[in-house]
């Protein structure tokens, strides 16, 4: 049984792009990552990865919208 929340924080998906997704928060502190549309899934330490390199998944995608609202989204997840 997990005990976790989802919440929608708009992750961009690291595999198709899309901001469906939905954020795992585990009680223990981890976080998992969904996407809605392609069914990619996160574990903790590609998340960790991905933050890491969030800056270059921004500049990738730069063109899709604006960047300076996912950098804030980023900052308060
Ligand atoms: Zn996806």
């Amino acid at each position: 049984m997990y005990d976790a929340t989802g919440s929608y924080d708009e992750e961009e998906c690291p595999r198709c792009g899309n901001r469906d997704t939905v954020t795992w928060h585990f009680a223990d502190g981890f976080e998992e990552m969904e996407c809605r549309t392609c069914g990619w899934v996160s574990d903790a330490e590609e998340l960790a990865a991905l933050q890491r390199f969030g800056g270059r998944v921004l500049e990738r995608e730069d063109s899709t919208g604006s960047p300076v609202n996912r950098l804030s989204a980023r900052i308060k997840a």
